[in-house]
């Protein structure tokens, strides 16, 4: 395969090889998989490397989830540069809703036949352990066959220093009150001079990391993030998925990366400079897929990346759509244009004109179904990269 894919001299052979083996790629590796102007070509291996990781008799598939988003509050005592949440006019209009509230919101996905509710929010005060001790116990006792994927380590960290607690223990009594999963925003880049730069004092790696490992030592699953499109270098990405590579081989709970970009309205980031193009976009899901060879999955984020790009990703590595999301608050808040939400049957149409087999998964990656829908013939790679990039 590797003599088909590229020719002996192409500047990109070595790493080729590697892949090919098997082999893990260095951090030298992966930087010029990112500064290489052969796009293709690192589609190509990121696809081949979803392939083998997929293993046999799942080559194609790409997997969704029937899901909602519900966020019970976006008030936020922090002031990160990039979200939509910091800023005065969204401070004005900031909500905080009751633990009956949130039940209300949690049985209209319920009545929809959701499987998982992706529950994250901004850091209040209000909103303490007790209380979403109090959310996570209403919901699983009306719907106990729902997932309750929730809380960002950052969420972790400030309820952990708001009550006196351990990560830990902050962790085990969530868990007890139905805490299923985690998911893994919050990430940003883990390079401080950029966090410094974008006002993040939250989190910083070391402490992201150690969160998502007691997680995994509870026996949550958790993801993980990378936020690009705000100053980062490639350099700093590439790291940044080391650490996470680092952190995968001492606790392996990580499922799936997800690498997002920011959105840019009600932020004074200006998106001529920093925001990245639908290839340094399609590079982050293919690198990621080659650099994490210890991550199962990886995401394309179609809220985030928009339909058509999100399906290009599909060959570029992902192999995930994540789900249909009832009613996403977040990136919509700073401008996303991408439907608020989308049917299992649009899910399923979209996974499959992209040439995969769409499958239906729990949060933890056991398959639902195997949709009838099956793969469709789709133009070369090469026909479709041009049509977006
Ligand atoms: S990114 Fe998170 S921590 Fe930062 S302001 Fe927004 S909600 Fe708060």
């Amino acid at each position: 395969m590797s003599d088909c894919l590229v020719s002996e001299n192409h500047e990109l052979k070595d790493i080729v090889d590697k892949v090919m083996k098997g082999e893990r790629l260095s951090r030298q590796d992966a930087i010029r998989l990112y500064k290489s102007d052969d796009l293709l070509t690192v589609g190509r291996l990121a696809e081949y490397a979803r392939a083998r990781a997929a293993g046999a008799g799942k080559e194609k598939h790409v997997y969704y989830i029937h899901n909602m988003h519900l966020n019970p509050t976006n008030f936020c005592v922090e002031t990160c540069r990039f979200c939509s949440y910091a800023n005065p006019v969204e401070r004005e209009k900031a909500y905080t809703w009751s633990v009956d509230r949130v039940l209300q919101e949690a049985g209209r996905g319920a009545a929809l036949g959701i499987n998982e509710i992706h529950m994250v929010g901004g850091l209040n005060p209000a909103c303490d352990l007790n209380y979403y001790e109090e959310v996570l116990q209403a919901i699983k006792a009306d719907y106990p066959q729902i997932h309750m994927k929730a809380f960002t380590a950052v969420e972790i960290e400030y309820l952990a220093n708001l009550e006196g607690l351990s990560y830990e223990e902050v962790l085990q009594r969530l868990i007890k009150a139905g805490l299923g999963s985690m998911p893994g925003g919050g990430a940003e880049i883990f390079d401080e001079e950029v966090r410094e730069r974008m006002a993040v004092k939250k989190t910083p790696a070391p402490v992201y990391l150690e969160i998502h490992g007691i997680a995994h030592k509870l026996g949550l699953k958790s993801n993980a993030t990378m936020l690009t499109g705000i100053s980062e270098t490639v350099e700093n990405k590439v790291d940044h998925m080391l650490l996470l590579r680092e952190q995968q081989d001492k606790s392996g709970g990580f499922q799936c990366f997800i690498p997002l970009k920011c959105y840019y309205e009600g932020t004074d980031i200006e998106p001529e400079v920093h925001e990245p193009t639908a290839q340094d976009l399609l590079k982050d899901v293919a690198v990621s897929r080659l650099v994490l060879d210890n991550f199962p999955h990886i995401k394309a984020y179609w809220i985030q990346l928009g339909v058509e790009l999100a399906q290009l990703a599909l060959s570029f590595g992902a192999d995930d759509m994540d789900g249909t999301i009832g009613e996403e608050k977040i990136t919509h808040a700073a401008g996303a244009k991408t439907p608020l939400q989308l049917a299992k049957e649009r899910m399923e149409e979209l996974i499959s004109s992209s040439g995969y087999q769409p499958v239906e998964r729990d949060t933890i990656y056991n398959i639902k179904a195997v949709s009838s829908t099956a793969p469709k013939a789709v133009p070369p790679l090469q026909e479709r990269l041009a049509v977006i990039v």
